[in-house]
C-alpha cells in the first residue's frame, strides 16, 4: 500500500522521519511517495504551497500523511493546511484527546481519566475566508453554513460514534444567537439523530460546553462543532490532556484523507532534535487504523503508552526532575518496548484488514444540493449603505426611493435597530442596514435591483442581501430590538 507523505517545515522533517522509522521497525506494510508541500514550495513561487506533481500524487493515492507547515506571513497567500483540507473536501476533522500515563495534568492528578473525541466541520464557516471591507471602517466575513455540508459532516459523526460505541454524542453550537447558521447545524444534527435512536444525542451552547469541559470533562464523549468553534474547543481539550503535543488529528473525506499533528512547526526548537513526536505518531496510528492496519497500530500504541509510563519524556512534558531525552532516543525507547503492554488502557488488537483507499477520479465537480426544498419567495432586501449621518437623516433619504413595491421598515446599525425607534445610547458605525420589505405580494430580483439603482443616488451601496422565505419559514434574522 502506498501513501503520500509531506514532511513539512520546522520540526516537521525531524518528527516525520522519527515516526516513519518507528513504522518501519514495527513492520507497517506501507510505502511512501514523498511530495513537495510547505513554506519552501511557496518560496519557490508556487502560490498554493504545493507543486502540481504533489497535487496529482495525493489525488492518485488518496492518503496524505503530513508534518506541520508554515504559511509565509504577509505575502497574501492562504494557509496550505487549510487549503489542503478544503480543496480535497476533508469535511470532518477528528481529534482524539485522552489522558496518557506519564503526562501529568490537573485531571490525571485528581484520578479523573479523560477520553474525548472532538469532531469539527472542516470546510465551511468563517474558514471560507470570504471577507470584504465595506468602508474604511467596516470589515465583514461571510459565514456560510450549508445544509448539505452539515449533513455530510454530521452523518460521518453519527456513523463514527455508533461504530465506536459512544456513550453520548453532543452538538455544541451558538444557535441562541446565530439562529439561522448554527440553527441549521443544530437542525441537521437533530434530524440525523433520529436515525440513530441507540445513541444518546443532546446539544449544548458552546460557552456552557467550554465551562463544563474544564469542570467535568469526563461527562462528555463525542462532541460535534462547526469549524471555528471546533478549532477553539479542540485546543481547549488539548490543554486538558497535557498540550498540543499529545493530540492527533485526522481530516476525513470521502475520497482523500489527511493525517497530521495538531501543533505547528515549532520554529523555536527546529533542527535541535528535541521535538516531541507523539502527536504525529498518534495521528499516524489513526491513519493506520483508517487503512485497516490494526496489528502494527496496537503494537506501536501499547509501546508508546508503556514508554510514557516509564517516565521517558522529551523536554516539553513529563517529570522535570528527570532528564529529557532527544527525539531519536524517544523513538528508540518506543521501539525497544514493542510487545510490552501499558499497566492501564492497553489497546486490543485484531488482524489487519487492508482497506483500498485509492479514490476514483471524479469527472466533474460534485454538487451538494438538497432535494425538494420548500418554495422560495422574496420578501424584500437589506441594503448595506455607507453613511456617517444620523439615523433620521439616513431614513429620510431612504424614504425617497421605496417606490410602489417596497416600504422601508427598519434601519439598523451593527445589527441593532436605530430607526424608527432605538436608543440614543447605541453607537453607530458608518454602515447602515436599510430593510426594504414588500408592500404586497412577493417581489422579483429585478425589482430589488431597480430599488438599488434608485437608492444609490443617495448612498454608496456596499452590499445587499435578499430577504427570502422558504415555505412559511423566514430566511433572515430580525435586528436587535426590532
Ligand atoms: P507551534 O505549535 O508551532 O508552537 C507553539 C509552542 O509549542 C512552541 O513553543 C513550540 O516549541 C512548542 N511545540 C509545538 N510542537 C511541539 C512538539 N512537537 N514538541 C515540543 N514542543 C512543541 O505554534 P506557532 O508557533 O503558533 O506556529 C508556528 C508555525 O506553525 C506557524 O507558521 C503556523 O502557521 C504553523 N502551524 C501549522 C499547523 C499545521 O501544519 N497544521 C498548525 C498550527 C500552526
Amino acid at each position: 500500500m502506498k501513501i503520500a507523505v509531506a514532511k513539512g517545515d520546522g520540526i516537521g522533517p525531524e518528527i516525520m522521519d522519527t515516526v516513519l522509522h518507528i513504522f518501519e521497525a514495527a513492520g507497517v506494510p506501507l510505502t511512501y511517495e514523498f511530495v513537495e508541500m510547505g513554506k519552501w514550495v511557496f518560496d519557490k513561487g508556487f502560490s498554493t504551497g504545493m507543486t502540481p506533481e504533489a497535487q496529482q500524487t495525493i489525488e492518485r493515492l488518496g492518503i496524505l500523511f503530513k508534518g506541520p507547515m508554515e504559511t509565509p506571513k504577509g505575502k497574501g497567500v492562504k494557509s496550505i493546511n487549510v487549503t489542503a483540507r478544503k480543496v480535497w473536501n476533508t469535511y470532518a476533522n477528528k481529534r482524539v484527546f485522552q489522558s496518557l500515563h506519564g503526562v501529568d495534568t490537573v485531571f490525571s492528578k485528581a484520578g479523573i481519566p479523560i477520553r474525548l473525541t472532538i469532531l469539527r466541520e472542516n470546510i465551511e464557516d468563517t474558514y471560507g475566508g470570504i471577507e470584504h471591507m465595506l468602508t474604511g471602517d467596516v470589515a465583514v466575513s461571510r459565514r456560510m453554513i450549508t445544509r448539505p455540508g452539515c449533513m455530510q459532516f454530521l452523518r460521518y459523526c453519527f456513523d463514527m460514534a455508533s461504530k465506536q460505541g459512544a456513550r453520548r454524542i453532543t452538538c455544541a453550537h451558538k444557535a441562541n444567537i446565530m439562529k439561522l447558521t448554527d440553527g441549521l447545524f443544530l437542525d441537521c444534527f437533530n434530524e440525523i439523530a433520529t436515525e440513530y435512536p441507540h445513541l444518546k444525542a443532546d446539544d449544548i451552547i458552546v460557552d456552557d460546553l467550554a465551562m463544563k469541559l474544564v469542570i467535568k470533562p469526563h461527562e462528555f464523549d463525542v462532541i460535534c462543532l462547526t469549524n471555528l468553534q471546533g478549532d477553539i474547543v479542540s485546543d481547549l481539550c488539548a490543554g486538558l490532556v497535557g498540550g498540543l503535543g499529545f493530540a492527533p488529528s485526522a481530516n476525513i473525506g470521502d475520497a482523500i484523507s489527511i493525517f497530521e499533528a495538531v501543533h505547528g512547526t515549532a520554529p523555536d526548537i527546529a533542527g535541535k532534535h528535541i521535538a516531541n513526536p507523539t502527536s504525529l505518531l498518534l495521528s499516524g496510528l489513526m491513519m493506520l487504523r483508517h487503512l485497516g492496519i490494526w496489528e502494527q497500530a496496537a503494537t506501536i500504541e501499547n509501546a508508546l503508552l508503556h514508554t510514557l509510563e516509564q517516565g521517558v519524556h522529551t523536554g516539553d512534558f513529563g517529570d522535570k526532575t528527570t532528564a529529557p531525552v532527544m527525539t531519536p532516543e524517544f523513538a528508540a525507547a518506543i521501539i525497544s518496548n514493542f510487545g510490552k503492554l501499558p499497566a492501564t488502557n492497553a489497546v486490543a488488537t485484531q488482524p489487519n484488514h487492508l482497506v483500498d483507499h485509492h479514490p476514483a477520479k471524479p469527472k466533474e465537480y460534485q454538487m451538494l444540493v438538497s432535494e425538494n426544498p420548500a418554495p422560495e419567495t422574496i420578501n424584500g432586501v437589506d441594503l448595506f449603505v455607507e453613511s456617517a449621518e444620523q439615523p433620521g437623516v439616513v431614513a429620510d433619504k431612504c424614504l425617497r426611493h421605496p417606490g410602489a413595491r417596497f416600504t422601508l421598515t427598519t434601519l439598523s446599525n451593527r445589527g441593532t435597530q436605530v430607526w424608527p425607534t432605538g436608543s440614543l445610547f447605541t453607537n453607530c458605525a458608518n454602515v447602515y442596514t436599510a430593510r426594504f420589505e414588500k408592500k404586497e405580494g412577493p417581489v422579483t430580483v429585478q425589482e430589488v435591483l431597480d430599488l438599488c439603482g434608485r437608492v444609490s443616488a443617495d448612498f454608496k451601496i456596499c452590499s445587499y442581501e435578499l430577504l427570502l422565505q422558504y415555505g412559511n419559514t423566514r430566511g433572515y434574522s430580525l435586528a436587535q430590538g426590532q
